[in-house]
């Protein structure tokens, strides 16, 4: 069966059990505060578990991208190691919302394995959590057992602990025992050897998990404790490449048609070999794996960078760098050629990747192309490291700080001093890592406590598209503690006008006013699990009462005319520079707007200013918005309409139109352009390769703007003391700065001139040659030019001359190529030898060469000194 026959299957099979089948929520999680990357199926339907809504299908079953590189789930370093772990993975799944429980659900994942698959039963286990007798005190589930004795004989069910047998997503939220599905995958001889149940969860390499049943039961709380969920949910998860390589008969995932033609294109790439030596395996996997793992992010929309999201994929991408450099012998960029190999193999299923296809290569090449220079010069600061350590141990605060500040790994650091027979102090390394990582964790630490319910919830609408202020009521509320922002409270209402940060716009900020005439500010309005959660500092105080929320206009109006405009730049860019624009990011404030996309060139000036005059014509043109709301999505891209890669939308969708200018958006937005005012862009630039960014402003921010600039151009009037035209006063200016230049020029060569005929009369015959030593009021550049206008006039000279300048020491020694060659004499040593008593040193050539120091005082006696080093 091919990988993609196996996926196919699986989608089928549920849908044939009254599945909905849904797509796969984007492996970059953008609205989320508590989760970077999905790292499991369930994480697109957590509200559901929490019951903030109701699922409209009971049953759905898909297959979701996962990356397990950070937080709770994280492979990163075991990835390549093993031959079963990915960073990024599909996710087989089929889920019940409150619908049917254990029963189906293990009776199914077993009709599926054996029947449609026809997994051998004999290589089944299957494990049951065996309860926990710490402080949560949990029973065995024993329904999951009589249920699994059902089917299999008891010889192959293990009972689990907590660590294997019950899931949770994170420190909070839902979570339940769980029966895992192992595949032992052993020859017959090796089974006859050891039981396969002994060797479940063992981290044997033929004897993996396959499949992982959760049945959601309870809601882990703030204080650790655990309350039992209104409703219980099945939540599965399979993982594709490993069932891939059951189904296949292969023992490792990077034998499957999944990442074959990856391995091959590697072995092509670096001739290299796979399956003969361990490290260069190793390596090879690694680069197979990342490669997907980055590919996808960039699809998505996650470019690498150097904070969140962004951070964790550029180091995915480095290691990847790493091992290749390392065990591989690449030092050119190499990873970025098996994009193509990805798209062939996967651009069906995911066509993001087919579409994006130069994108990912660029991005991946200039990567790899900057991280290989750091290693280059990160090898010279080693070296440096290297030379300056007494004894075999290098200092482990060094190599941290090669790491830290430059991003050397200490993997290669260990790997490079151990091949020169040295060690590295892991003890003082450690000890700098833990420092830098308490710094950073305090700084980010959040604490929670558990939601105070206040009143019953509604559907929690948002009125915010159509005013600005609305009766409200407290449904609940929580504390939350952050470094950053100190306490805060998190407000939930029933409905509400504020906007929640979301889709680039900022969230909206205003205030509460309680019927006592009280006022709360509202800071911030984020989206959180669906729910649209306001921060505040303080309480109301009478939490039953209805409260007046009313948004900040003034900021939100500003906001809007930036969000409009974005738009109108976004089919502007696309107009001008081409279709194969695509957004990349865009950051909507009250005083500016931020727009990424992909291009491959800096735009012209000339560009610049169409796609300004562009927008500017739509503002004069006094378009009306025309919105439509709970529209199918299928509507909307007739339509026109633009989706985003990377963006997760509903079935129902939301249009935003200003002529042709048709957008999916949940953003807010003015009733007509006229009300932007103006358009101005105030920078373009790279962000990464083929990534541009534009930073604009609208409205009262352009009078400012030019008011800013009027207010430079009168200091410069001021200065130039002209009431005239300042441009000609300038030019004026500039055409007197130039005369002076040329006269400056004139009479330092005038002064060169007299000092060589002065210098000519002291020259001091010795021998058969010329010689001079001399202090002079001349720069370096000077001192050289005399010194060779000098030589072309004689040619047996020695000239040391010697200046200070700024309290700093010069020294310039001249000799004529002939006494180079007839004595020996090597201008380069003599100052390097002078330049001990100027407290300095320099180089340069036997016939040029200077030095400079830190102590003028010196330089009589260096002049004094040169007689001897010659003599
Ligand atoms: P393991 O113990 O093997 O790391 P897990 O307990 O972390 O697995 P779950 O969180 O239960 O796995 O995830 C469900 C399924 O997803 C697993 O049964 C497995 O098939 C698959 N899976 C988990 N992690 C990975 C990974 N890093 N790469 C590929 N597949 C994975
Ligand atoms: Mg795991």
């Amino acid at each position: 069966m091919t990988s993609s026959e196996i996926r196919d299957n699986f989608l089928t099979f549920f849908k044939g059990k009254s599945h909905t089948i849904v797509p796969s929520a984007p492996m970059v999680i953008k609205d989320d505060p508590t989760l970077m990357f999905t790292n499991a199926g369930m994480n697109q339907f957590k509200e559901y578990f929490l019951g903030n809504s109701v699922s409209k299908y009971p049953r759905v079953a898909d297959t979701q991208k996962c990356l397990r590189v950070s937080g709770k789930h994280n492979d990163l370093e075991e990835v390549g190691k093993d031959t079963y772990h990915h960073t990024m993975f599909e996710m087989l799944g089929n889920w019940s919302f409150g619908d049917y429980f254990k029963e189906e659900a293990i009776q199914w994942a077993w009709e599926l394995l054996t029947k449609v698959y026809k997994i051998d039963k004999e290589s089944l286990y299957v494990s049951v959590f065996e309860g926990s007798k710490d402080e949560d005190n949990l029973q065995m589930d024993k329904e999951a057992l009589e249920l699994w004795k059902a089917i299999v004989p008891e010889e192959r069910i293990i009972y689990g602990n907590k660590a294997d047998n019950f899931w949770e997503m994170g420190d909070q939220g839902p979570c339940g025992p769980c029966s895992e599905i192992h595949v032992d995958m052993r020859s017959k001889e090796e089974k006859a050897k050891i039981p396969g149940a002994q060797l479940v969860n063992k981290d044997h390499p033929e004897v993996i998990e396959i499949w992982n049943l959760v049945f959601m039961q309870y809601n882990r709380k703030a204080d650790g404790s655990l309350e039992s969920l209104p409703e219980k949910h099945v939540d599965t998860g399979m993982g594709f490449e490993r069932l891939c390589m059951v189904l296949q008969g292969v023992h490792s995932s990077y034998d499957s048609d999944i990442f074959t033609p990856l391995v091959r294109e590697l072995e092509v790439l670096t001739g290299k070999s796979y399956g003969k030596d361990k490290e260069t395996d190793i390596a090879i996997r690694v680069v197979a794996d990342h490669i997907r793992a980055v590919a996808f992010s960039i699809a998505d929309g996650q470019l690498p960078s150097n904070n969140g999201a962004g951070y964790v994929i550029r180091r995915i991408l480095r290691r990847a760098v790493r091992y290749g450099f390392t065990f591989l012998g690449t030092s050119e960029p190499f990873i970025y050629k098996l994009v193509k190999v990805l798209v062939t193999t996967m651009g069906e299923a995911f066509p993001e990747l087919k579409k994006q296809i130069v994108l990912i290569e660029n991005v991946v090449k200039e990567e790899e192309h900057s991280f290989l220079k750091t290693l280059e010069q990160g090898l010279i600061l080693l070296d440096e490291i290297i030379s300056k350590t007494k004894g075999k141990t290098v200092d482990g605060e060094k190599a941290f700080e090669l790491y830290d500040t430059f991003g050397f790994p200490i993997d290669l650091t260990s790997l490079i001093l151990s091949e020169k027979g040295l060690a590295l102090d892991e003890a003082g390394f450690n000890k700098a890592m833990t420092r830098q990582k308490e710094r950073s964790r305090s700084a980010s630490e959040v604490s929670k406590d558990d939601w105070n319910i206040v009143s019953e919830k509604g559907d929690q609408e948002f009125l915010g598209y159509d005013q600005l202020q609305a009766e409200v009521r407290l449904v609940k509320y929580r504390k939350v503690i952050s470094k950053k922002e100190g306490a805060q409270f998190q407000l939930v209402f029933d409905k509400t006008p504020f906007y929640p940060e979301g889709g680039g716009q900022v969230g909206d900020k205003g205030y509460l006013e309680v019927p006592n005439g009280d006022v709360v500010y509202i800071l911030d309005t984020k989206r959180e699990n669906n729910e649209i959660v306001h921060f505040a500092k303080n309480l109301p105080k009478h939490l039953e009462q209805t409260l007046t929320a009313v948004v900040d206009r003034g900021k939100r109006a500003s906001t809007e005319r930036n969000h409009s405009a974005t738009h109108l730049l976004h089919q502007g860019l696309r107009l001008i520079l081409g279709t194969h624009v695509e957004q990349k990011g865009s950051a909507v404030h009250s005083g500016h707007l931020r727009f990424d996309f992909s291009h491959f060139s800096k735009m012209t000036e000339e560009e610049i200013q169409r796609v300004e005059d562009f927008v500017n014509q739509r503002i004069r043109e006094k378009l009306p918005l025309q919105e439509e709301r709970n529209i199918p999505m299928e509507k909307a891209l007739k339509e026109g309409a633009i989706a985003l890669f990377g963006e997760k939308y509903g079935e129902q969708v939301r249009t935003v139109r200003f002529g042709d200018s048709i957008e999916l958006c949940g953003g807010t937005h003015v009733s007509n352009t006229a009300d932007i005012w103006h358009f101005k862009i105030v920078s373009e630039g790279a962000i990464a390769a083929g990534v541009r960014r534009i930073e604009a402003i609208t409205s009262d921010a352009v009078r400012d703007f030019y008011e800013d600039k009027n207010q430079q151009l009168d200091e410069i009037k001021s200065h130039l003391k002209s009431s005239g035209d300042p441009v000609k006063a300038v030019e004026h200016l500039l055409e007197e700065n130039n005369a002076m230049k040329r006269e400056i020029e004139s009479l330092l060569k005038d002064k060169a001139r007299s000092l060589k005929i002065q210098f000519k009369g002291e020259l001091e015959s010795i021998d058969d040659f010329y010689f001079l030593a001399k202090e002079v009021d001349l720069d370096a550049g000077a001192m050289k030019d005399l010194a060779f206008e000098m030589g072309q006039e004689e040619d047996k000279l020695f000239l040391l001359f010697a200046s200070s300048k700024g309290g700093k020491a010069l020294l310039s020694c001249y000799i004529s190529k002939e006494l180079v060659a007839s004595k020996g004499w090597n201008a380069g040593q003599i100052v390097k030898e002078l330049g001990k008593y100027i407290q300095g040193g320099g180089g340069g050539q036997p016939f040029f060469a200077t030095a400079g120091g830190k102590n003028p005082a010196g330089i009589q006696k260096a002049l004094k000194q040169v007689r001897s080093l010659i003599s």
